[in-house]
């Protein structure tokens, strides 16, 4: 597996600036947290670790212990852990900062051109940026990996990285794609039809100058296309993107396409094989090249449900979504008739079932079962997929799956982590980055509890998530 060159750097600079605004964290200094139950999610057996003490010092754990034997330095702002849960800050492997998750993030999909211009809505995405991070902080979500968006993407990793309240933030710029998508297009288009592996070569060198954390390809292929030509490119990418130590993440939803791309040096899957069921062939591919793969099971139900008007926001999403999110979810139903897209009126009128599909979920539990790296992940901002608690959701179908709660929380943490490239993310221990989240309910009893964060530490500051929705209503 190619590491990254890229690390976040991470300066006092950044944290002294965290304690001199927003009320809704404490300050930065030595923290305690006393009598908590440490969760080991990198462990397939001790997983727990009862009435412990944990230090942070500055952005880093220091040390974890039984609270009898770990001595609590004197002026240590104290958090008492006693009746909950410490686990490290979860990780999104796939989101997209360009797409709100709200009806007028995807014209190709659906034309609401009419109702709101997309040029607006992506200008409201840019400016609405510090509060999606909250969203994400308030989530329990630390950490996020943007996989395909603008070249304005770059802007969004620096501007999380100077944020005082934001996850960390990996990206990667433009899909080298085989396919075109004019609505999206603009004048920074995040999709970029590329038709030759010298197309492919350029489009890496201009990212390559950006410094991204993935290249990504969208590996679109439909009837009649020729796989070969196509793999043909997407290995031009493959070999760009190692030559300069840089990862590559791809979008191959078909078995045949998902071999494909994994044979000529995907890294990272970003989403599963949706319609038909894997083979042995797939799974001993996905060993043989160390992929990671991000099912991402909710996303294509997110579409069916907002856009035949069935959406409902859950428990999680009305406490943790951003609100101006929520206010636009249903206005279908206020919209005048003439402005709703012809698609979209058809799905409104058929109302029918948006579920996951059973091969998705049966194909989940056989790579988890052979020892694939999974990795969770949401493809937030697609319509009916909100930035931050959609976790919930996808985690949730995990668990339908067949995935057992540490699985879940694993590919939530340290796969998280490895998906990255960073071994000081994902655990708890003396050394890794203070990313956590304290919860007020056992994470191994019920996925569901991995809702009830009471604190979320980032970077060692800790913050209050009702404190980081407030700050945005
Ligand atoms: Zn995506």
């Amino acid at each position: 597996m190619i590491r990254f060159a890229r690390c976040l750097v991470v300066s006092t600079c950044i944290l002294l600036v965290a304690c001199m605004s927003t009320s809704s964290r404490e300050d930065a200094k030595a923290i305690a947290i006393t009598g908590v139950t440490v969760v080991y999610p990198e462990r397939d057996t001790g997983t727990t670790l009862a009435d412990a003490t944990v230090l942070i010092s500055g952005n880093r754990i220091t040390a974890v212990g039984p609270r009898a034997s770990t001595r609590v330095p004197a002026g240590a702002q104290r958090i008492d852990g006693s009746g909950k849960w410490l686990i490290p800050g979860m990780i999104d492997g796939h989101v997209h900062f360009f797409k709100s998750g709200n009806l007028y993030t995807r014209p190709d999909a659906a034309d609401f051109n009419a109702v709101v211009p997309y040029a607006q809505e992506v200008a409201r995405n840019k400016a609405r940026l510090p509060a999606t991070f909250k969203v994400w902080l308030a989530s329990g979500v630390t950490s996020v990996i943007d996989v395909g968006g603008p070249f304005w993407n770059f802007e969004v990793r620096d501007a999380a990285d100077k944020s005082d309240a934001a996850p960390r933030v990996q990206t990667t710029g433009p899909l080298i794609s085989m396919v075109a998508d004019p609505p999206l297009d603009g004048d920074d288009p995040p999709i970029v039809r590329i038709d030759s592996p010298d197309g492919a070569r350029a489009l890496v060198a201009r990212e390559l100058a950006r410094k991204p954390d993935f290249i990504k390809v969208w590996y679109i292929h439909r009837k009649g296309d020729d796989l070969a030509k196509q793999e043909a490119i997407v290995k031009a990418a493959a070999d760009a993107a190692h030559a300069a130590h840089v990862r590559l993440a791809v979008h191959a939803t078909e078995l045949e396409v998902a071999k494909s791309a994994v044979r000529v040096g995907a890294d990272y899957l970003v989403h599963s094989v949706f319609e038909e069921p894997i083979d042995d062939e797939f799974i001993a591919l996905l060993k043989q090249h160390h992929v990671l793969l991000c099912p991402t099971l909710f996303v294509p139900s997110g579409y069916g449900l907002a856009l035949s008007g069935q959406w409902q926001a859950t428990p999680e999403e009305q406490r943790l979504a951003d609100p101006q999110i929520l206010a636009t979810m249903h206005d279908i139903e206020k919209m005048p008739k003439d402005k709703i897209p012809p698609r979209v009126a058809k799905l409104v009128a058929e109302k029918k079932p948006s579920t996951v599909s059973k091969a998705s979920l049966e194909n989940l539990k056989r790579l988890e079962d052979a020892g694939i790296p999974i990795v969770m992940g949401t493809d937030a901002g697609n319509i009916g997929t909100l930035h931050g608690p959609s976790v919930f959701r996808e985690m949730a179908l995990m668990r339908d799956a067949g995935l057992t709660p540490l699985q879940v929380l694993r590919s939530a943490t340290t796969n998280g982590a490895k998906a990255m490239g960073r071994d000081d993310l994902g655990a708890i221990a003396p050394g890794k980055l203070a990313d956590l989240l304290l919860l007020d309910a056992d994470p191994l009893a019920d996925v569901a509890n991995l809702s009830h964060a009471t604190r979320v530490i980032k970077n060692g500051v800790a913050y209050d998530p009702a404190a980081l929705i407030a700050a945005i209503r």
